[in-house]
């Protein structure tokens, strides 16, 4: 909770000291608080403690920089440089005395070094920064990013894999080591995925998305990590920076991209900034905290009331995560260049932006489209957890909105087809249910800039997982992971989805974000080896690495058009195709085998003799009729 007392040494003596005198009323209290005064004074001295972003680079897109000093005492300090190409534009004072925020500006040929600042106020010693203005990697602007031709593996990291006991508890970090705990730190770490990069890899992912790894200091269930407490440092429970850094570059060695989660829209409780924020609207219901409505419709709502749509954007997502006020530009400026910096820092490939409709969306806009700016080649897909494809459509970029909005957002999560993905495999297969669910919702794409490039997924660390969504029913989890791999969008699968791994009976996130077989000293099973798997768990495995590997030999399923057919009698028939290659796809539903008769399939199936079963590896002979065997998804790479 914020303190309303001045944090500073002095003042907060000043403060106490001033509180007794006015109480006591008498001379000789006074003469106390001159005596203890005088030598506090002489001991305030200014310094600095924190820089942020503690470096940057040159030749970047954008020219500024803005950056935040902490420390103490620092109001009204001017700041100079004689940096060649370096200019310092304004420094700005702000609410608590303990911060100055340094505005600079680069010469598009500023050279990389070390720039020093020098920060002169009459009366107090001179201070010293000495910023490092880093080189860039070569072709950094315009990097690759992920895209519909990767499959992405998500992985929860405390979840994993733990490379490194040493770092299970790390001294002043309070939520204990605790592999009992379902909420509690089970010790996976960022070794542990380095040391399992060839598994990845090995399965056919080509992307990994990592739950956040930044500072969790929090008091209890820090282990998910979506409430930062410090904005430029990898929790020391999943490494260091450099282990980060390096995780990306040995991910990338493997042919491994690697997208990082961000959160934009609120801190954790115990982020060191909340002892003395720099301004009084730092956060949103600063100090007396509001919870969010969680209506995510009021930002599209032509009639929604102003005062929900502040309650739904300011209000904190629970009560220890306090909300980012973003519209103070400095708040907007210090989270924008930290998603830039993390992106140079590390040579990330892609960002998964969390809960992206809650921040203020005139901010997300411009957060987008500034790194968009400096990377025009790169993917960031948005979290917006509604079913309707009209909602999620509002946020992507070239879509043209009746109230005008736009933003440089490429991919969002397709939470709409997840869910009909749900619907359609636990419902009966009628004129209205079952199929029919993915078919509406895929005919909705036309409210989409580029359904091509959503991401699209069986489940997330949010939810139960697909095997218990479809009651633990592994012929359905294999039909719904058959889909996913194979029709329009990039997808994402989570990890322990490939060994069956179900939450039954409970749909709580601790057992949801269950430990990877294997990645601890110990375990009975190891699911990177196959020991100890069952027959049905290796079969899953198997079926899954079989869909992946041969998805990056075919371009028809990686970025082909998607064309399908209105679902009959429990079987969806979808085709994907580019010029000169073509898959079709039957999912079988029924618990007998059907024969799908193919001359309503013509217009694709033209001069087709041949096809290859991609899961049985036969070839087989195109005739009149294809026999599909109960509950079962077949995938044909069609050959004329
Ligand atoms: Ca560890």
């Amino acid at each position: 909770m914020l303190s309303q007392a001045p944090r500073n040494t002095f003042w907060g003596a000043f403060y106490i000291l001033h509180e007794i005198t006015l109480r006591m009323k008498t001379w000789k209290y006074l003469m106390l608080f001159f005596a203890i005064l005088v030598p506090l004074n002489a001991q305030a001295q200014s310094r600095i403690e924190r820089i942020e972003p503690p470096s940057w680079w040159a030749g970047m897109h954008d020219p500024t920089l803005q950056i935040m000093v902490y420390g103490q005492d620092l109001k009204g300090y001017q700041v100079s440089t004689d940096y060649p190409g370096v200019q310092v534009v304004a420094v700005h004072d702000a609410f608590s005395p303990n911060y100055v925020f340094v505005d600079l500006l680069f010469h598009w040929d500023v050279q990389p070094g070390t720039v020093g600042l020098k920060l002169q106020r009459s009366g107090s010693p001179d201070l010293q920064i000495d910023y490092p203005l880093n080189r860039r990697r070569s072709g950094s602007a315009f990097r690759a990013s992920f895209t519909p031709e990767d499959v992405i593996y998500l992985i929860t990291p405390d979840r994993f894999a733990n490379g490194l006991t040493a770092n299970d508890q790390m001294p002043g970090m309070p939520d204990p080591y605790n592999r009992t705990d379902p909420f509690g730190r089970h010790g996976g770490d960022l070794q542990g995925i380095k040391e399992h990069l060839d598994y990845v890899k090995g399965m056919g992912f080509t992307a990994l998305w990592i739950n956040p790894v930044l500072e969790n200091n929090q008091l209890a269930q820090s282990y998910h990590g979506y409430a930062t407490t410090d904005f430029y440092q990898v929790d020391p429970r999943f490494g260091t920076n450099e282990d980060f850094q390096e995780l990306s570059e040995q991910a990338a060695g493997q042919g491994l991209k690697v997208i990082m989660d961000m959160i934009a829209n609120h801190c954790g409780d115990r982020h060191w900034w909340m002892q003395d924020p720099p301004f009084e609207d730092w956060l949103n219901y600063q100090g007396h905290p509001e919870i969010t409505t969680h209506r995510r419709t009021v930002n599209q709502d032509p009639h929604a009331s102003s005062a929900d749509r502040e309650k739904f954007s300011s209000g904190w997502f629970v009560t220890q995560m306090p909300d980012l006020n973003q519209r103070n530009v400095f708040m907007a400026n210090y989270i924008i260049q930290n998603s830039i910096w993390w992106v140079e820092y590390a040579n990330l490939s892609g960002i998964r932006q969390d809960t992206y409709s809650y921040p203020d969306k005139y901010f997300m806009a411009n957060w987008t489209c500034r790194i968009l700016n400096e990377y025009p080649n790169f993917n960031i897909v948005g979290e917006e957890w509604v079913g309707n494809p009209s909602i999620v459509s509002y946020w992507q970029r070239g879509k043209i909105n009746q109230d005008g909005y736009t933003s440089c957002l490429p991919s969002l999560m397709d939470f709409p087809l997840t869910m009909a993905l749900h619907q359609a495999l636990n419902e009966n297969s009628d004129f209205g249910s079952g199929w029919i669910r993915i078919y509406d919702v895929l005919a909705n794409d036309f409210v989409y800039p580029d359904p091509g490039n959503l991401t699209i997924f069986p489940d997330n660390h949010d939810m139960s997982r697909i095997l218990t969504q479809v009651g633990e029913d592994v012929a359905k989890d294999k039909l719904a992971l058959a889909f996913i791999l194979t029709t329009r969008g990039i997808p994402q699968i989570y990890y322990g989805t490939e060994i069956l791994m179900s939450n039954p009976g409970t749909d709580s996130h601790g057992i949801i974000r269950s430990d990877f077989p294997g990645g601890w000293q110990g375990d009975r099973v190891n699911a990177f080896t196959g020991q100890g798997l069952t027959p049905e768990q290796k079969d899953m495995q198997s079926f899954i690495r079989t869909l992946l590997q041969w998805r990056q030999t075919n371009d028809a399923v990686r970025s082909g058009k998607l064309m399908h057919y209105a679902p009959e009698n429990g079987v969806y028939v979808y085709f994907r195709y580019v010029d000169d290659q073509q898959v079709m796809v039957v999912l079988n539903k029924n618990n007998s085998p059907v024969k799908l008769d193919l001359s309503r399939f013509g217009e694709r199936l033209q001069g087709i003799q041949e096809a290859n079963d991609i899961i049985s590896g036969q070839v087989m002979h195109f005739v009149d009729q294809l026999e599909i065997k109960p509950m079962q998804p077949l995938i044909l790479e069609l050959m004329k």
